[in-house]
């Protein structure tokens, strides 16, 4: 709906979401103020910026706080280093029960519930085969056929054994990788601090998983930001937008982290039924009420393709969204119920 969609405003502000899969362009009421405060940072192998929008007491110290929750957050579900939480699981698989903070046991515990309902599609144990593709390598390489399989075995869900005592990962080499879920988390995580400090218009967000908050004083203010959904194969254009309030959004797609072999692109969300990348969705966008929704079922629903990605999102009470498809050379829209009724098109080429 644009009805609430407040294009008239005297005082606008735009914000641009540093190499960011969606940009927000936030509206404020706030006339005469200084503007927004922001912070950039890098973290969770990505860029960061926390805006505030109003100005509650001791703004740059909440700022502060916002960015090293981030930090707490890597620390504990970052799978890079076996110093995080999740790093002293994975390096222990095969061996024995790895103590856990409650925290970290509930993400892993959500992530692990995911993945049962949709077994095929969603799985924190995709840690092997991720490592073994590595997208970020100098240069990247197509794993054997051979790799994939004997890597598939060691991304069995059923052999992850969460309990009160910790985490045991049954199989040596087995790894979790929370690569799906945990910057959502973090973004959640670093809205909380900044509501408890008394904010109450923010944008957090953590390498395109986005996390608005927009606490408005009537029915007018209850839309805050639009979200412009980037053209995944042209840098610099839009396919359109639409409005939120305060939601998560997440865009997954497959133009984020890749590389292209002999004319294929291999992008980052892998299939967990055949160990290579998911195919037949370019991007999917999804919103949700909090930002780990988001970051789930984006994952979730690009790897369930557009049909049973459709159907999850439908019957999934809060969540709405768009899937980019490429058909022949040009790129196709499919939108939620939801989305439909608030997507503006721009004017693409194709
Ligand atoms: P996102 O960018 O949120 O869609 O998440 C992609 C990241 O999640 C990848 O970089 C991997 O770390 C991890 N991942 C890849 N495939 C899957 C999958 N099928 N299920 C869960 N996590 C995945
Ligand atoms: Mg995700």
């Amino acid at each position: 709906m644009k009805t609430g969609f407040r294009r008239n405003m005297t005082h606008t502000m735009q914000v641009r979401v540093s190499l960011a899969v969606a940009v927000a362009l936030l509206l404020s009421s706030c006339g005469g103020r200084t503007g927004p405060a922001s912070r950039h940072t890098v973290a969770m192998n990505t860029y960061v910026t926390v805006t505030v929008y109003d100005e509650p007491e001791g703004v740059d110290a909440l700022l502060d706080s916002a960015v090293r929750e981030i930090a707490r957050v890597e620390q504990l579900a970052s799978d890079y280093s076996d110093t995080t939480e999740i790093g002293r699981v994975n390096a222990a698989a095969g061996r024995g029960r790895v103590p856990v903070s409650p925290e970290l046991a509930a993400l892993v515990g959500r992530g692990l519930t995911v993945g049962r309902e949709h077994a095929s599609a969603f799985n924190i144990a995709v840690g092997p085969l991720v490592h073994r593709w590595d997208f970020l390598a100098e240069p990247p390489k197509v794993p054997r056929p051979a790799t994939v399989d004997s890597l598939l075995r060691l991304t069995d869900l059923s052999r992850v054994n969460l309990d009160s005592g910790g985490v045991r990962l049954e199989l040596p080499g087995m790894r979790l990788d929370l690569g799906g879920i945990a910057k959502g988390y973090a973004v959640d995580r670093a809205m909380e601090v900044l509501r408890r400090g008394g904010v109450r218009r923010a944008l957090v967000d953590i390498g395109g998983n986005l996390g608005v908050l927009w606490e408005g004083t009537s029915a007018l203010d209850s839309v805050a930001a639009t979200i412009r959904v980037r053209h995944p194969r042209r840098e610099g254009e839009f396919l359109g937008s639409f409005p939120v309030g305060t939601a998560g959004v997440s865009t997954s797609g497959d133009y984020q982290r890749f590389f292209m072999s002999e004319g294929v692109r291999y992008h980052h969300i892998l299939d967990p039924s055949t160990g290579y990348p998911a195919r037949g969705v370019v991007a999917v966008t999804v919103v949700a009420p909090d930002a780990e929704t988001a970051d789930i079922a984006s994952t979730l629903a690009f790897v369930l393709g557009p049909e049973r990605g459709m159907q999850m999102l439908r019957a999934t009470p809060g969540l709405d969204g768009l899937f980019v498809l490429e058909e022949g050379n040009s790129l196709v829209l499919r939108l939620s119920p939801g989305m439909a009724a608030r997507f503006v098109r721009e004017d693409a080429r194709d």
